[in-house]
């Protein structure tokens, strides 16, 4: 059994999230992707985030007819904030002792990880995929290896065979060009409070949803 675990916001899931992870659940052979919605988001500042329900709805709408796709609550019931390395203590804890977990995440996020809580545990814990994303783009190799040796771990090398940066002792980091979806759930904020369509951006059912709640109109 293979399982990706793919975190965000999701202020609100747009298609970005939709097609990049099928992208990586194709490539990755996964059976299943858990996308699990954060509670109180520790990177985002509150203002303009949805409540955790209507967010853990709208990725239920986004997702529920796609094959393998399942969504966690885990974040949103646990009380505090969502931190990624009790969440994947949780997976792997619950989860067959023999599923293969990966954790999933944007380039963006991942230059940042070094602000997440215990952030070097992840490494210990289970292999990354990164994926590629409209924006990083400035950031070539060169420095993404900085990162990696100075903020993680100075004996990662990288593998050209499986675009990937192993470790003797940690887990692989997996870097995954994927199709480029410039589309962010900020700019869709943005385009809900000028009434613009959100056609191509989200699901139907997931602006429906948006529009029947009044969700983000007068956000910041
Ligand atoms: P915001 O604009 O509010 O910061 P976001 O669009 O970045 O939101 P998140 O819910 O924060 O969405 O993202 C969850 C995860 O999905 C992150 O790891 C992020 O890097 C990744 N991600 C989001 N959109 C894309 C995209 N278009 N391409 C690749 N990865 C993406």
């Amino acid at each position: 059994m293979r399982i990706g675990l793919f975190g965000g916001t999701f202020n609100p899931i747009h298609f970005g999230h939709i097609h990049v992870s099928k992208e990586i659940k194709n490539k990755f052979e996964l059976d299943q992707l858990y996308m699990i919605p954060s509670a109180i988001p520790p990177h985002k500042k509150r203002q303009g985030v949805a409540d955790a329900r209507d967010r853990l709805n709208m990725t239920r709408l986004a997702v529920s007819s796609l094959d393998g796709y399942l969504v966690s609550d885990v974040e949103i019931t646990r009380s505090g904030p969502s931190y990624t390395v009790d969440t994947i203590d949780y997976f792997k804890n619950t989860l067959p002792e023999n599923a293969k977990i990966f954790l999933i995440l944007g380039m963006d996020a991942f230059l940042e990880i070094d602000t997440w809580k215990s952030y070097k545990k992840l490494f210990t814990k289970l292999p990354l995929i990164i994926m590629s994303r409209p924006g990083t783009e400035h950031v070539g190799f060169q420095e993404l290896s900085s990162h990696i040796r100075e903020k993680i771990s100075n004996h990662y090398y990288f593998q050209k065979n499986c675009n990937c940066f192993k470790h003797q002792t940690k887990q692989s980091i997996y870097l995954v060009k994927v199709s480029p979806y410039d589309i962010s759930s900020t700019d869709i904020r943005k385009i809900i409070r000028r009434k613009q369509s959100l056609k191509y951006l989200v699901p139907e059912k997931v602006e429906q949803y948006i529009k029947n709640k009044g969700l983000y109109l007068h956000d910041i």
